[in-house]
């Protein structure tokens, strides 16, 4: 960082005072991190947001700085002017940038107290988060939240550079809306000249880039705040940033290509060496494979179709699975210790993924040792220990059940039986299907969002169409995703209809993109990536409330303002709003 202007409080910064320092009198400013008092002299490392200082008060030499330090205590807010100094051979700190020097100070000037913080900010220790969300600005002190907070801006200033260089504006979209549907709730914020009218915060700025598509402007980006009121998810946020892009007059070949070198820089900005082109894997294969579409082919363990090896099979619950139009997959625990017990437990958890049951064997000689075993004919058998590689002591899963469930359980329990995995995996799923089938609604749901163009033709059953939606995933975490849209009105009120919403509906919600589509939409496209996850996976931390420098706490509360609060009845009436469940 460059220094400072010289002022009342510092000319230079505290974690930036080297050895080529040594006799320069400084002046820098800070909290108390850390104080010691060894009789005769004092030691206080002095913190600001560059680092350590060391600072020492030497009775003799500054008796009036020595008996202020005397009374300092943590996270008081200081400055101090003294001398650079070499430290004393066997004092050096190597793990300090500041470690060879110290500051000999001549003159100090308390300039806050502090009173005992809730928890210690001079150490990692694990403090309870509530603890932590309501004393925010002290946890934002603390080492860890300053590197996390500091490597956000860094991955963010990757991302502006590198599509500064392309052509990329950035340019903001509204907060105060209408819905944009991407499979979330909405946050609604009602209004007060219009009594009975709500906005809605955008769940993305999806329509927004669309019209700024149609508007000309090519190629548009921005780091925005996205708003999705869905139950507390330890990996979600209520409001959570997105890096939000779209390009005009592309294929999906060009937003691949351009995020690919994305990708690359702002990894690269969080020390993550990575190689592109990336592998593609299509959705249906990943599926089959992964029993999911946001694999993490680190730790192998790949599911198989083990239909054709039980097609004959006298055991009923595959026979039946199969005559019923439903699948037999099963996957390797590699030479897994897996007690009776343990198998129990994995059964019980199958079932609350929604299996009905749990296959589970061991290759043992030239047999297994399985509850089903008696069941099964040899060349069953040795058929599925070939399809998935199974040897002496390997344990294998097997579900039968219909394709979904099959997919959804084992793909949970590769996951939990999985070794640590190291490295990084980045692939794009591509090849989705439009539209997922809604069970509990009884309709269609778009499998991204309704504006993403279909891929080919829309004939027959919609649970066939194809759409041109990519995903990004990295290390098992879908870190970003999006499509090329549909940029004709025709073509969007087919996919509305399919999607039971009628051309009056339409025309309420949408009208104005349908509109827009009127007026020569050019071909476009883009894609969204979650800041968040992106940071916390470059941190190696569990929760992206940890990157997040206020974040809402898992209950989507904020334990530092007490939001979301009651507020007056006057304010209720401006709005014309009556709480009908008053909170007990
Ligand atoms: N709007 C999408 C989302 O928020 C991303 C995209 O399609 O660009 O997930």
């Amino acid at each position: 960082m460059k220094p400072p202007r010289p002022n009342l409080y510092r000319d230079t910064w505290a974690g930036e005072v080297r050895a080529d320092h040594v006799d320069q009198e400084v002046r820098v400013a800070g909290w108390v991190h850390r104080r010691r008092d060894h009789g005769g002299l004092i030691f206080i490392d002095l913190r600001d947001r560059t680092g350590l200082l060391q600072l020492v008060f030497r009775p003799e030499e500054a008796p009036q700085a020595h008996a202020a330090a005397h009374s300092l205590r943590s996270e008081d807010v200081l400055t101090a002017r003294g001398r650079v100094v070499r430290r004393e051979e066997g004092t050096v700190n190597p793990h300090l940038p500041t470690g060879e020097v110290e500051l000999a100070v001549d003159e100090i000037e308390q300039l806050a107290d502090a009173e005992t913080p809730p928890f210690e900010v001079d150490s990692d220790k694990q403090v309870d988060e509530l603890l932590r969300l309501k004393y925010r600005y002290l946890d934002l002190r603390r080492e860890q939240m300053r590197d996390s907070i500091e490597l956000r801006h860094d991955v963010v200033l990757a991302i502006r550079n590198y599509l500064n260089e392309r052509g990329f504006l950035d340019i903001e979209t509204p907060f105060l809306t209408r819905s944009t549907p991407e499979g979330a709730r909405d946050f609604l914020v009602p209004s007060r000249i219009d009594p009975g009218s709500f906005y809605a915060l955008p769940q993305s700025p999806q329509l927004f880039k669309q019209l700024l598509m149609v508007a000309g402007f090519e190629r548009y980006y921005q780091i925005v705040r996205c708003f999705r009121d869905e139950s507390s998810r330890a990996d979600r946020l209520p409001e959570f940033t997105q890096l939000d892009m779209e390009m005009s007059f592309v294929e999906e070949e060009d937003v691949i290509g351009l995020c690919e070198g994305l990708i690359q820089a702002f990894l690269a900005a969080g020390g993550v060496d990575v190689q592109v082109p990336f592998d593609r894997v299509s959705y249906a294969d990943a599926m089959l494979r992964y029993g999911t579409d946001r694999p993490d082919r680190r730790i192998g363990m790949e599911i198989q179709d083990l239909g054709e090896a039980f097609a004959q099979s006298e055991f009923q619950v595959f026979r039946g699975a199969l005559e019923s139009g439903g699948v037999v997959r099963g996957l390797k625990a590699p030479g897994a210790d897996l007690t009776r017990k343990r198998f129990d437990e994995l059964t019980e958890q199958a079932k609350q993924f929604g299996a009905k049951g749990l296959v589970w064997a061991v290759v043992e000689g030239e047999g297994w040792r399985s509850p089903i075993a008696k069941f099964l004919k040899p060349e069953e058998m040795s058929a599925v220990a070939s399809a998935l590689g199974a040897a002496e002591g390997d344990a294998i899963l097997i579900v039968a059940d219909t394709a979904d469930i099959a997919a959804r359980v084992l793909g949970q329990l590769r996951l939990d039986l999985a070794p640590p995995a190291e490295g990084n995996d980045l692939l794009w799923v591509v090849d989705f299907p439009m539209f997922e089938w809604n069970e509990d609604e009884n309709r269609w749901d778009p499998l991204h969002h309704p504006f993403t163009s279909p891929k080919g033709e829309m004939n027959g059953d919609p649970g066939s169409w194809a759409s041109r939606a990519y995903d990004v995933v990295w290390n098992g975490w879908e870190i970003g995703g999006g499509s090329i849209r549909i940029n004709r009105p025709d073509v969007q009120q087919k996919v509305f209809t399919a999607l039971g919403i009628s051309e009056d509906e339409a025309g309420e919600r949408f009208g104005f993109l349908l509109d827009a589509l009127k007026y020569g939409a050019p071909p476009h496209g883009g894609i969204a990536f979650g800041i968040e996850r992106i940071v916390a996976m470059l941190r190696g931390s569990e929760s992206i409330r940890e990157v997040v420098a206020f974040p809402k706490a898992a209950s989507q509360a904020d334990p530092l303002t007490g939001a979301p609060a009651p507020v007056d009845q006057e304010q209720l009436d401006e709005l014309a709003l009556k709480v009908t469940k008053p909170k007990e």
